[in-house]
């Protein structure tokens, strides 16, 4: 070894002690002979002391010395002089007194400096990976992640849980996202598809009898990207025989909450998840993330307005709909300006508008006049109406109410939208929390307009509820599913559920799903088949390692705990992949390609981020 200590692991009882050490210059300060340089390896920093008097071979290659060149020096350990103590630092009470030391590579300056904290932007950080990947963030990030991974590791083999590795070269299944495909060089004309997960795999390793499957694996998706998304993405995921869905639930919830005691540090969390159905996430929320920091909870009034003159609600009532909203408390201080943004925000949800109420003034709302309230719709209401408005709301003087009249797919979407909204704006979120919830009873399938048929709301092989059976043939929208996704502070952080695991079951969900016999033995027959020799049953569940990570370590973007992330036009600007390859490369694999236009062949960098 070139070192016989990490820089980040001398300690006061190193004292005395000659040390090697390798690594690179943080930082370098120069007093006119003596060169004060943080030296950084993988274990932290320390100070080491070169005097070029005490070294006057070396005085040319010490002045050249900059920021980031690779050294190896041999010194003593000494306690630093009071006064020159750096608390913020480990190794801060010791420097080394440099005897020897040899530059064992130079560095051009860094196209950011590495020592500090400063914003860059993506593009360069992206294209510098290699380089920003050794700032401090970066360094702690890519730690964290390997010790949750770890832990996850540990706390599962204790469980009986083995880690398979299963296909990524697989075949491509009609349902899901887009898939990414692989062409065959020893059969013409066919492709491979990688993973999206490895769902059909696991269920298989359950039928084999292993019983307790995970894998932190690498998953496959050819989506539009933002910001939590990227085409390719660890999950960990896993598989249990002879379990229903609160089995899977309790172990995955003392795995999360194991993990948190561990590494969320600086947050507080509910000891125990919740359970919420989906059809009370949508009515509460108009969600099926909903973010529990905060109430802002939705709410029915269309009592309220039932014969009210107001025409837009009446009416709207009258064809069908229904008045929702929710009491922004103290949101009577909102400015024409942040009202406005709501409705801009609810019309991007699709929403024709909304109408706000403000309630000023300070106490109950039984004595208030005309004159208290602010309102587009002022002229149309009366005050018997708002008073029993607030009441049923339990809104008071200094409320906002903001109500949104029509079909309730629309009206979720819009009051989810302004409800995360209205709770940025008047700050209700406490950062510091993690509110984890189960979302269960998902409806089985969703109809897609596009397609005119129904298609699986979690995936195919997700198993109804057993009560619901029986409205399979009459009214699939009517079946819930055996599915729970777990999501924390609005965001989805894993989903699964219970499967099915008879053939005829099988067969009469892919049926509904409009595919035939022929096409279901053909895509599934692996799966048809391997349901008529003994399948257990079985659940299993996958979280998004990514997020997970991100939630953790504080981070907003899933780049910030991936080593080497794409953009969100999905090129990974370290290497420049995708790329076009030699047309011996195709001829290979019996693909010629479509000659490219010039638009498409030059790529704006700046875009792509
Ligand atoms: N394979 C599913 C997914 O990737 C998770 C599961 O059902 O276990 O979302």
């Amino acid at each position: 070894m070139l070192k016989s200590h990490g820089c980040g692991e001398i300690r006061l009882s190193h004292v005395g002690q000659k040390v090697q050490l390798a690594g690179w210059v943080h930082r370098r300060r120069d007093h006119g002979g003596v060169i004060f340089i943080d030296l950084r390896d993988a274990s932290g920093r320390v100070q080491v002391v070169i005097r070029s008097e005490s070294i006057p071979d070396a005085t040319k290659s010490i002045a050249n010395i900059r920021d980031e060149y690779v050294l190896m020096v041999i010194g003593e350990v000494h306690e630093r002089l009071e006064g020159s103590r750096n608390d913020d630092l480990p190794t801060g009470d010791i420097e080394i007194k440099v005897e020897e030391v040899e530059v064992l590579n130079s560095s051009k300056t860094p196209p950011f400096p590495i020592n500090q904290d400063i914003t860059i932007t993506e593009s360069t950080r992206l294209h510098y990976r290699y380089l920003d990947l050794r700032r401090d963030r970066m360094t702690s990030n890519m730690r964290l992640r390997h010790k949750i991974i770890k832990h996850i590791r540990d706390f599962l083999d204790e469980r009986d849980f083995i880690e398979i590795e299963t296909p990524v070269l697989g075949l491509a299944t009609p349902e899901g996202a887009r898939d990414y495909l692989v062409p065959s060089r020893i059969h013409p004309s066919s492709f491979y598809a990688l993973p999206q997960s490895p769902q059909q795999w696991k269920q298989l390793l359950m039928v084999s009898g292993f019983e307790r499957y995970f894998q932190i694996v690498k998953c496959y998706r050819d989506e539009d990207l933002r910001a939590d998304r990227q085409p390719e993405f660890t999950q960990l995921d896993l598989e249990m025989s002879f379990v229903n869905e609160s089995d899977v639930m309790q172990l995955n919830e003392e795995l999360i909450i194991s993990l948190l005691e561990k590494y969320a540090f600086g947050y507080e969390w509910n000891t125990s998840f919740p359970q919420m159905t989906y059809a009370t996430a949508m009515e509460k929320y108009g969600t099926d993330r909903p973010d529990l920091r905060y109430g802002l909870e939705i709410n029915d009034y269309s009592d309220v307005f039932r014969n009210s003159e107001f025409k837009v609600f009446s009416s709207a009532i009258g064809n069908g709909a229904r008045i929702r909203g929710i009491v922004v408390p103290g949101g009577a201080t909102l400015a024409r300006k942040s009202l406005d943004s709501f409705i801009d925000i609810a019309r991007q949800a699709g929403a024709a508008g909304l109408v706000w109420i403000q309630i000023n003034g300070s106490g109950s709302v039984d004595d208030i006049s005309i004159d208290d309230i602010k309102s587009p719709a002022a002229k149309f209401l009366s005050l018997e109406e708002i008073i029993q408005l607030a009441n049923i709301a339990n809104a008071v003087r200094g409320d906002l109410i903001i109500l949104a009249a029509d079909m309730d797919l629309i009206t979720s979407r819009a009051l989810d939208a302004v409800r995360r909204d209205a709770a940025s704006k008047l700050e209700l979120i406490n950062s510091n929390r993690l509110d984890f919830v189960w979302i269960t009873e998902f409806p089985l399938f969703e109809w897609d307009e596009g397609e005119s048929r129904w298609s699986a709301t979690h995936h195919l092989f997700t198993a109804p509820i057993d009560e619901d059976k029986k409205y399979l043939d009459s009214d699939p929208s009517q079946v819930r599913s055996r599915a729970y996704d777990v999501v924390c502070n609005g965001q989805e952080i894993g989903g699964g559920s219970v499967r099915i695991h008879s053939r005829d079951d099988q067969l009469q969900i892919l049926h509904l799903l409009g595919i035939s016999t022929e096409d279901a033995q053909e895509k599934f027959g692996h799966m048809l088949d391997a349901f008529e020799f003994g399948a257990p049953p079985h659940g299993g569940i996958a979280w998004g390692m990514d997020r997970t990570v991100a939630l953790i370590a504080g981070e907003q973007d899933i780049r910030e705990v991936i080593a080497f992330p794409k953009t969100k036009s999905a090129v990974d600007l370290v290497t420049g992949a995708p790329a076009m390859v030699s047309e011996d490369q195709l001829s290979d694999v019996h693909i010629s390609v479509k000659p490219t236009d010039e638009v498409n062949s030059s790529r704006d960098i700046s875009e792509e981020i």
